[in-house]
């Protein structure tokens, strides 16, 4: 059974220049729920005509939004933050119905889009610009301009809290906006138009337009005034994203897929390490970039852990996305749902399956799959390989630190990496030699929203967070000033 929480849409409308509209040719794409699977609502499906249309609302919003001071945009987020949290439960409601997640994680991630907000609003107004001296004879400094129209493309999985990841920054550093929400799990992206209007974001500063990757997401990446694109999504996609923005020569940020390692020594604190592994794979149904989903024991450890964390799997309860028990919800989309359980299917050809790999009796219809967890799992193996982005875990022994190192960067990804030592020295080693753009010792995924996010390898392209995210969304200009006589060489000046 599926709970429609109260007030859903009847459509779910395109929101260009302050107003909700209807696609330009009409056209709609249904809209289903993940547990019963049909169709609860309608979206407008975005086109070129639309892209055409949002880019020039945001481009006749950019010369005022851009101008007006640090400190007065720093108000408008902090603004927004505020109607995030006034709306926290229904928020967290629709996502939580849209997407299968369950309701206290969506919780989670509606808290974190309103931080978001308010971070990007501290950094901006503390933001100093660069300046740089040479002796008396020269000074320089450096002038910071957003770049334009910035394009905004997100994923399904935590649909609402990576729009937030995006537009926060984009705001604060005086872009003005096209966001292209990712088609199954449209909802949350709805309540956008009335935060914004709720905190007083002139209209078109903001614009959304919904659709279909390869239709609304392609008209925004071919648009020529739309000079940045940033990206979270699939590898294929970013790779194909790259390859569009090239013809106007456009800044990307590609924030991919994942395959994560988690490396667990023999001298780790057991309960922590399970603790994190079972959390780190299986929290938001497994459909987390971050995921650490390929377990990597040491010998010694290996069976002991192993049957351990098949007994966690099978325990974690698997329900309803709307009830605050459930532990893992229902996975986004039919296609989704499949595609996770063909990769059980190969999984059980080239491992040993030792926890889950079906769908829960208790649950006869939605996209449910009980906490799968698969021992002995070759580097070669599909499922050590591929991102299967769902509960499915693949763990694997190592002899000693060496074939630790070399199995973690097995890969073409390099997202995070989770190292589990009470070996302080051998825990900074590992993270130096892990392929990854981020590594935890000791930890499952805490963020620091200051510190930089993004992959290396077929993980991304580029790093967002802090700093790092104002960095995007402007231009550096260097200004230089010469203070004394400049020495020039005096070419044809000789007599
Ligand atoms: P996806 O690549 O299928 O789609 C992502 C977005 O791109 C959607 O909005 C989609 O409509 C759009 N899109 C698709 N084709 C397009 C095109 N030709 N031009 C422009 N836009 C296009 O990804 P998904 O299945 O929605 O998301 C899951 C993937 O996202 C996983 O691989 C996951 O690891 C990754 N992800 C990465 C991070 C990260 O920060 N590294 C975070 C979350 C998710």
């Amino acid at each position: 059974m599926s709970t429609a929480p109260e007030g859903l849409p009847s459509t779910i409308r395109h929101w260009i220049g302050g107003e909700l509209v209807d696609a330009a040719d009409g056209r709609t794409f249904d809209v289903t729920d993940p547990v019963s699977n049909t169709v609860y609502t309608q979206a407008s499906r975005g086109a070129r005509d639309d892209v055409q249309r949002a880019v020039e609302a945001a481009q006749a919003a950019f010369p005022g939004w851009s101008s007006i001071s640090n400190r007065e945009r720093a108000r408008v987020l902090y603004r927004i933050a505020d109607a995030v949290e006034a709306r926290h439960d229904r928020l967290a409601r629709f996502e939580s119905y849209d997407s299968g997640l369950p309701i206290t994680q969506a919780k989670g991630q509606a808290r974190r889009a309103a931080e978001n907000f308010r971070y990007f609003a501290d950094v901006i107004v503390a933001l100093g610009e660069e300046a740089f001296r040479q002796g008396e004879e020269q000074f320089s400094y450096v002038v910071r301009t957003p770049v334009g129209v910035a394009g905004l493309i997100t994923p399904w999985n935590t649909p609402f809290m990576l729009e937030s990841w995006k537009l926060a920054p984009a705001l604060a550093s005086g872009c003005t906006i096209v966001l292209k929400p990712a088609e199954w799990t449209p909802l949350s992206a709805s309540l956008w138009p009335e935060i914004f209007a709720e905190a007083g974001v002139p209209a078109g500063v903001v614009n959304i337009v919904h659709g279909i990757g390869e239709e609304a997401g392609q008209a925004l990446v071919d648009h020529p005034d739309v000079p940045l694109i940033s990206f979270t999504g699939s590898t294929d996609t970013g790779r194909h994203i790259i390859r569009s923005s090239a013809e106007h020569l456009k800044t990307t940020s590609m924030e991919l897929g994942g395959k994560s390692p988690v490396v667990v020594f023999a001298d780790a604190d057991l309960e922590a390490a399970l603790d994190s592994v079972v959390f780190g794979v299986f929290s938001l149904n497994g459909e987390r970039c971050t995921a650490g989903s390929r377990v990597l024991v040491e010998r010694s450890l290996y069976e002991e852990f192993t049957r351990r964390l098949a007994e966690r799997a099978e325990r974690v309860k698997v329900g309803p996305p709307s009830d605050p028990t459930t532990e893992v919800g229902a996975l986004v989309h039919t296609e989704h749902y499949e595609r996770v359980l063909n990769y059980v299917e190969i999984g059980r050809k080239e491992a040993r399956l030792v926890a889950g790999g079906a769908r829960p009796d208790h649950l006869t219809e939605g996209n449910y799959l009980q906490p799968t967890v698969f021992a002995d799992v070759s580097r070669d193996a599909r499922i050590f390989q591929e991102e299967i982005f769902g509960p499915v875990v693949a763990v694997a022994p190592f002899d000693d630190e060496a074939e630790a190192i070399e199995l973690a960067n097995a890969t073409q990804f390099g997202l995070a990496a989770y190292i589990w030592t009470s070996d302080l020295k051998r825990g900074h080693r590992i993270a130096h030699a892990v392929e990854s753009g981020m590594v935890w010792v000791n930890s499952h995924n805490v963020r620091d929203l200051r510190t930089p996010f993004g992959g290396v390898k077929a993980s991304g392209v580029g790093r967002e967070g802090g700093a790092h995210s104002i960095d995007f969304y402007t231009e550096s200009k260097i200004v230089h000033v010469a203070l004394g006589d400049v020495h020039t060489p005096r070419f044809g000046a000789a007599s």
